[in-house]
C-alpha cells in the first residue's frame, strides 16, 4: 500500500500519547528523495566553499604580494596621500580592497548568482545581480578602509597594545554597523513596509504586542526580488531594532507557519540577540587581533623583502594581516557557527512557546530545509550549521507538541 505523505504524517500524529522522534521522522519522509537530494548538494556544497573562499582570498593577496603590485599600491597612496599618515593607509586599504574585489568578481559571480541558478533559488538577472555587487562592494570596500585605518593607526601608534584597543575599536564599529544598518544600508537594496491589514497581520501583532515588541516595528520586506528563499529577519539595536518578514514567507506558507517564524524572530528581539552576538563577536575580533598579532610579523619578517613591504609604517602590512585572518576564519568556523546556532535554538524554543503552532514550525521547516540539509549528523551539524537543521527544529516542535496535548494551534 502507497501511503501518500499527509497520511503518513497523520497516521504518526494520531498516535496517542505523540511520540516526537516517529512525528519528526514522518515530516521528513513527506519530502521527496529528489528534492532532499538537492538541497544536500546545495549545503554540503557550501562546506566546500569555506574553503574555497579563503583560497580565493588568500590566493589573491600572495599573487599580489609576490607581484610586486600590493608594494606599488603603498608607493600610489604615498604619493596621493602627499605624506599624510593617516591618508596613506586609508588609501592603501581603499586601493588594494577595490582591486582585489574586482580581481575576485568571477568568482563571487559564481558563487553569489551562477550557483543559487544552477539550484533555483534565484530570482536575479545578472544585470540585477551586477548592480548589487557594485552598491555592496562600494559601501563595504568604503567601511573597511576606514576600519583597516582605524586599526592601521592603532597598530603604528601603540605597538604593544594595539590589538586590545583594536578589539574595543571593533566593537564600537560592530556596534554603529547594526545600529545604522536597517537605516541606511538595508533600503538601498530592498524596501521595507509595514505589513497590510490582515487577519494574520492581527495575530503578528498580538504575539508581539504580549511579548512587549513594539508593533510598529514589523515589517515586509520584497526578498523576492532577489530570491527564493523564504526567511524573516531582526535588525539594528537601540532604536533602529526591527522584525521584518520577507515576501516570499508571506506567498508560499500558511498562517501558522508565519506565526512560529514571527515567534523566532521575536524571540531574537525580546532575548536581545543583537546585544549579546555584538559581545560574542566583538570577543571574536579580540582573537582575531591576537592571532595577527603574533603570526603578520613572522610572515613578514620571512617574506617581506621578497615583497617589498615592512616597517610599522607601512600600510601595507594589511595585506598579510589579512591572510592570517583568512586562515583562521576558516578554523574558527565552527566557533561563529556555534555562537550563532545557539541564539537561534533558544529563538526557536522561544517562538515555538510563543506561536504554539508545533505543526506550523515543522512545515515551515521543512521549507527551510530547500536551502538547509535537513538531516545532518550531530558533528556536521555543530560544525557547518549556524541554525538548528530541520531535523532537529521539527523535533523541537514535536516535543513541544507531546507536552503540551490538545493545547497546540492546529491551522
Ligand atoms: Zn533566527
Amino acid at each position: 500500500m502507497v501511503l501518500t505523505p499527509l497520511i503518513v504524517v497523520a497516521a504518526a500524529q494520531a498516535a496517542s500519547p505523540l511520540d516526537p522522534v516517529a512525528a519528526t521522522d514522518a515530516y521528513l519522509a513527506t519530502v521527496s528523495a529528489a528534492v532532499r537530494a538537492r538541497s544536500d548538494a546545495y549545503f554540503e556544497g557550501g562546506y566546500w566553499l569555506i574553503l574555497w573562499n579563503a583560497a580565493v582570498a588568500i590566493g589573491a593577496a600572495w599573487a599580489l604580494l609576490r607581484s610586486g603590485v600590493v608594494a606599488r599600491l603603498s608607493v600610489k597612496a604615498t604619493t596621493l596621500a602627499r605624506g599624510r599618515r593617516a591618508g596613506r593607509a586609508f588609501l592603501f586599504a581603499l586601493l588594494y580592497l577595490a582591486l582585489t574585489s574586482v580581481l575576485t568578481l568571477p568568482w563571487s559571480a559564481y558563487v553569489g548568482w551562477a550557483r543559487e541558478h544552477q539550484y533555483g533559488m534565484s530570482n536575479q538577472s545578472l544585470a540585477a545581480w551586477t548592480g548589487e555587487w557594485l552598491l555592496g562592494t562600494a559601501i563595504g570596500t568604503l567601511l573597511s578602509a576606514l576600519a583597516a585605518l582605524a586599526l592601521l593607526t592603532l597598530y603604528r601608534k601603540l605597538p604593544q597594545s594595539w590589538w586590545a584597543w583594536g578589539t574595543l575599536a571593533s566593537g564600537l564599529f560592530l556596534f554603529a554597523g547594526l545600529l545604522l544598518a536597517p537605516v541606511f544600508v538595508q533600503p538601498m537594496f530592498n524596501r521595507y513596509t509595514p505589513m497590510a491589514a490582515s487577519p494574520l497581520r492581527t495575530q503578528i501583532l498580538q504575539m508581539a504586542q504580549a511579548n512587549s515588541v513594539p508593533t510598529n516595528n514589523v515589517l515586509v520586506v520584497d526578498a523576492s526580488r532577489q530570491t527564493r528563499r523564504i526567511s524573516a529577519n531582526v535588525a539594528g539595536i537601540g532604536p533602529t531594532v526591527r522584525v521584518a518578514l520577507n515576501d516570499n514567507l508571506l506567498n508560499r506558507t500558511s498562517p501558522a507557519e508565519v506565526r512560529a517564524v514571527m515567534g523566532h524572530e521575536l524571540g531574537h528581539y525580546v532575548l536581545n540577540h543583537t546585544l549579546s552576538l555584538l559581545v560574542a563577536f566583538t570577543l571574536v575580533a579580540g582573537l582575531f587581533l591576537i592571532a595577527v598579532d603574533r603570526a603578520t610579523p613572522r610572515l613578514v619578517a620571512r617574506y617581506g623583502e621578497d615583497w617589498g613591504i615592512g616597517g610599522r609604517d607601512d600600510p601595507a602590512v594589511l595585506v598579510p594581516a589579512m591572510v592570517v585572518a583568512t586562515a583562521l576564519s576558516v578554523l574558527l568556523t565552527p566557533v561563529t557557527n556555534s555562537v550563532v546556532r545557539f541564539h537561534e535554538s533558544q529563538a526557536d524554543y522561544f517562538g515555538i512557546n510563543a506561536s504554539r503552532a508545533p505543526d506550523g514550525w515543522a512545515r515551515v521547516s521543512l521549507k527551510l530545509g530547500e536551502y538547509r540539509k535537513l538531516s545532518p549528523s550531530p558533528l556536521e551539524e555543530a560544525i557547518f550549521y549556524d541554525h538548528p537543521s530541520g531535523r532537529t527544529r521539527i523535533l523541537m516542535g514535536m516535543r513541544w507538541k507531546a507536552h503540551h496535548a490538545g493545547e497546540a494551534d492546529l491551522d
